[in-house]
């Protein structure tokens, strides 16, 4: 059966010190807690390697992204392996952020996600509408499209490996949530989606975390709905006793 997670999304914060400070933190609490969930943290490139000697195996570490080359002359890039050899076992993609401000494309993430898959990364692969989509009534129609072209290449046994982070972005950074309701729709939608190509049992088994301003509040109404399997966490997951109010959300 799918498991719960909570992962962390640090974004282009902290120095080093400050990275491997919280990182020493959120492990430190992790132990003192019997957690229902899997815990996860995705830093800035720059920390992984540092992060990966302070914290135990209970609790993940992933990249925020990585490049869409293996090797070779792409001068400021960060390769599949180059993360995978830090340590880090988990890689973000396709964040809005990533799509809006750098161009990411579909095809651009495809690449991604098959570099990651051959380093034995799991990406946690987000997906999202913009206000006008949702204002508009298109969301559902979106969020299917964003998934049918960077994803349905793949094999059933490699789309099992995945886990959704269904974003609305929206909700990203603006303290604005998704109601549980409105999130459930969506979670509900994506499995049919995946259902639809895969069939039942690899839909069913996907982990699709909720993100946009989770946060101790509200994230255990969220984490109450059925298809709703866990928050990828931006903000709340800089601060230990925040994001550690929504790993005890479960
Ligand atoms: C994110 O960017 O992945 C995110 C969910 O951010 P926030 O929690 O700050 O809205």
């Amino acid at each position: 059966m799918r498991k719960n997670i909570v992962a962390g999304n640090w974004k282009m914060n902290t120095t080093l010190a400050e990275g491997v400070g919280l990182a020493k933190d959120v492990n430190e609490a992790l132990k003192g807690i019997d957690a229902k969930c899997d815990v996860v943290i995705c830093v800035p490139f720059t920390h992984l390697a540092s992060v990966a000697g302070v914290i135990d195996s209970k609790l993940g570490l992933g990249a925020e992204n990585c490049a869409d080359h293996l090797k070779g002359a792409y001068t400021g890039e960060v390769s599949a392996p180059m993360v995978a050899s830090t340590g880090a076992k988990y890689v973000i993609l396709g964040h809005s952020e990533r799509r809006q401000y750098y161009g990411e494309t579909s095809e651009i993430l495809k690449t991604k996600v098959n570099l990651a898959l051959e380093e034995n990364l799991t990406p946690i692969f987000c997906i999202g509408e913009v206000l006008e989509e949702r204002e508009n009534g298109t969301f559902l129609d979106v969020v299917t499209k964003q998934i049918e072209e960077a994803l349905f290449d793949l094999s059933a046994e490699d789309f099992g490996k995945l886990i959704l982070a269904y974003e609305p972005v929206w909700a990203i950074g603006t303290g604005k949530t998704a109601t549980a309701d409105q999130a459930e729709e969506m979670h509900a939608h994506i499995r049919s989606v995946i259902a639809g190509k895969y069939g039942k049992e690899v839909a069913d088994n996907c982990s699709i975390l909720y993100g946009g301003s989770c946060k101790p509040s509200n994230a255990k109404e969220l984490f109450e709905k059925p298809d709703v399997d866990g928050g990828l966490i931006g903000g709340a997951a800089l601060d230990c006793a925040s994001f550690m109010g929504i790993v005890t959300a479960f």
